[in-house]
């Protein structure tokens, strides 16, 4: 009750102060920092060599796992974890919006689309803004164009942003890298550009809820393989950017009443040989090339471990859904094809409900992952690198959890968690509630 007076108090407080708005001494603060495509295997050698997240560890809770939703990739996921559905509901099953061309030709993932066109469920930055709550973004994805976000740094900077000119002001980046930000720069750099936009919103707005999105875990996994000694660089980078962001909280005087969800979007694994189901509808004369492009009426689309299918006429889905499910399931690298009540079952939407669920599934035996080529050989092989997308039962797949600060007792065992719990729980340590969740909050780790 007295939280409600207080909620009721603070949205009259704050109401139309987006941008200026400033948390008091007494609330709560929570903080998501996701380290993109960290495996929660890592977590079990003991030379790991994350000193800042074993702290953390030590005062609060970590999950043994946490399992994603699929598909096992990252817009996908960092929607969940801020949602608590999963994409049969939020129906995001890309880095972006697929979109299908008239003229046929391959359908294309579109990022910069607004939160209201993509994610279709309400996100935790907007339940508590709505409750009169200040809220901050740096880099977190599915967001572009959203509401009810206080301060922000995108990943796309906008070099006229008030955070953005703070970095600039500070000298922590020029004006001109800032306009180049996607080239020519290494992912450390991001992430210290990143974390250093973070720090710069925690010193001067002190936001009860702060999304924090870290990338270069991800990226050097992808090159290199998953848990590979530049994996573990990778790793060991991270760990100084959770530091910069805890002393950022105690310079702020905030650490106090600060909630730490230190999480990934999924797990990683090596792989060396490669499956192109696009050179496969080639073959069968599903495609065809028309003005020197590529055309057809269904398309593969690759995220790593899954393929997903799309047959473009519903006319043709009779026919066609038996014949590429046994084509499809007899080729090499391809541990199963998903169809019918089995798209459901792994929690995607269906054809009825959205343009973006897929008619078929392929998933990846361990050691393939998909491309979306449309010639040369369907198997090839190559150097080992890592990749994500794998269906979310695969051990590799399962996701980090660690929960600490304020609101989090210490050493309550876990065991192996949904990542549907993380917004239920966070909404629950602001006095919130997510109405929709899928998944229940972990009660049991709240003071
Ligand atoms: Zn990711």
């Amino acid at each position: 009750m007295m939280r409600k007076i207080f909620l009721v108090f603070a949205a009259l407080c704050f109401s139309g102060t987006i941008g200026r708005a400033q948390t008091t001494a007494s609330q709560p603060i929570v903080v998501v920092l996701s380290l993109d495509g960290f495996p929660s295997r890592a977590l079990k050698d003991p030379r790991l060599p994350m000193p800042t997240l074993r702290k953390l560890i030590a005062d609060g809770v970590a999950a043994d796992a946490m399992t994603p939703v699929n598909p096992t990739v990252t817009w996908p996921n960092h929607t969940s974890l801020v949602t608590g559905v999963d994409a049969a509901h939020h129906q995001v099953l890309f880095n972006g919006l697929l979109t299908f061309p008239s003229s046929g030709a391959e359908p294309l993932v579109k990022p910069w689309i607004n939160k209201d066109e993509l994610v279709h469920a309400k996100t935790l930055y907007e339940l508590a803004s709505d409750h009169g709550l200040t809220t901050a973004q740096v880099d977190w994805v599915a967001i572009y164009g959203a509401r009810g976000l206080n301060w922000s740094f995108p990943e796309r900077p906008d070099p006229d942003g008030p955070i953005e000119r703070d970095l600039v002001d500070e000298k922590f980046v020029t004006r001109e890298e800032l306009e180049n930000f996607g080239e020519d720069s290494s992912p450390a750099w991001h992430d210290q550009v990143w974390t250093d936009a973070a720090v710069d919103i925690v010193k001067r707005h002190t936001p009860n809820l702060l999304l924090f999105h870290l990338l270069a875990t991800d990226s050097l996994q992808h090159r290199y393989g998953a848990l590979t000694p530049a994996a573990y660089e990778a790793y060991a980078y991270a760990d100084t950017r959770i530091a910069a962001l805890l002393q950022a909280f105690r310079d702020a005087k905030a650490l106090d009443r600060t909630t730490f969800f230190i999480v990934s979007d999924h797990g990683f694994a090596s792989f060396s040989h490669t499956v192109s189901p696009n050179v496969v509808l080639m073959q069968d004369h599903l495609m065809h090339v028309e003005n020197g492009q590529y055309a057809g009426d269904v398309w593969a689309k690759a995220e790593g471990g899954t393929a997903m299918i799309y047959i473009r006429k519903p006319e043709q889905r009779a026919e066609l859904i038996p014949k590429l499910t046994s084509e499809f399931a007899a080729l090499e690298g391809v541990e199963h094809v998903y169809e019918g009540k089995e798209l459901e079952a792994l929690g995607l939407p269906t054809s009825d409900q959205t343009d973006q669920a897929p008619q078929l599934v392929l998933s990846a035996k361990s050691g393939y992952s998909f491309l979306a080529q449309t010639q040369g050989n369907v198997i090839q092989n190559g150097a080992i690198r890592g990749t994500h997308g794998y269906v979310n039962t695969n051990p590799d797949m399962q996701a980090l959890f660690v929960a600490s600060g304020a609101a989090i007792r210490q050493g309550v065992p876990l065991g192996t968690i949904s990542n549907l719990q993380v917004a239920p729980t966070i909404a629950m340590i602001l006095g919130l509630k997510l109405d929709a969740a899928q998944g229940e909050p972990l009660k049991s780790i709240l003071k």
